[in-house]
């Protein structure tokens, strides 16, 4: 069985005092939900004080990006041990944004990816097409890219620790949701692509999440499918009622 898993990304969104007001209000809403991994992912200038706040409850913390080295002269960005060293449990990688505004590449993604797995750090990596691909029918065809690219060289034992998000960059942001078998279909095809490249006893216990305008009112649905095992969540995951309800999603 895979334990299902709903992240929040709160992109650049709130102030430290704000995040903080927020995930006070998580922490009681959420305090009681079982069988759900819970994670949110705030803003690099939150994180501390965030990790202090959420010390003893059942969320855990994520970073919105991570770099691929450990240190060193690179202007800033953020290693994955510091984001360790500050109580961050996991970093999402390859997010669309990040791909079309600061040159993410299935290269950079897999460097990424990598450094994360060996600082500890549960990476979510982020995959999907746009909506031009979808349209001219190459929404297969950019998966398979970003799935042998992202997680190339990758071993098995690696792979145990790498959480997908199958986000159609179209559904992002906009209001519209791919349908669940729009999204059941994708997903069924990286479990299959990871089974090809993995084996299927780890394709088995590998969690593929869906994102794109995820709501309280579309959850319940989409963790209907066989293949979908939790939600990347932007927009709805910066009110605490709304998470909440995704993260107490019905099946
Ligand atoms: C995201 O940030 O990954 C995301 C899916 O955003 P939204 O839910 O707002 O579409």
């Amino acid at each position: 069985m895979r334990r299902p898993l709903i992240a929040g990304n709160w992109k650049m969104h709130k102030n430290v005092s704000e995040s903080i007001a927020l995930v006070l209000q998580l922490k009681e809403m959420v305090a009681d939900a079982k069988g759900v991994e819970v994670v949110v992912a705030p803003p690099f200038t939150a994180l501390a004080a965030v990790a202090q706040v959420l010390k003893g409850s059942n969320i855990l913390l994520s970073a919105q990006n991570s770099f691929w080295e450990e240190s060193g002269a690179y202007t800033g960005e953020v290693s994955p041990s510091m984001l360790k060293d500050i109580g961050c449990a996991c970093t999402i990688i390859g997010h669309s944004e990040r791909r079309q505004y600061f040159g993410e590449t299935n290269e950079t993604v897999n460097k990424k990816l990598k450094a994360s797995i060996k600082a500890s750090l549960l990476p979510i990596v982020c995959i999907g097409e746009t909506l031009e691909e979808r349209e001219t029918g190459k929404t297969l065809k950019v998966i398979e890219e970003q799935v042998r690219g992202g997680l190339k060289g990758l071993s098995t034992a690696e792979m145990e620790k790498v959480v997908i998000a199958y986000e159609p960059v179209w559904a992002i942001g906009t209001g519209k949701t791919a349908t669940s078998e729009q999204a059941q279909e994708v997903h069924l095809f990286i479990r299959k692509m990871v089974t090809e490249l993995f084996g299927s006893k780890l394709s088995e216990s590998l969690r593929i999440l869906y994102g794109g305008s995820v709501k309280a009112d579309t959850i319940d649905e989409l963790m209907a499918q066989k293949d979908i095992d939790g939600a990347l969540v932007g927009g709805a995951s910066l009110k605490a009622d709304s998470f909440a309800r995704i993260v107490k999603f019905k099946t």
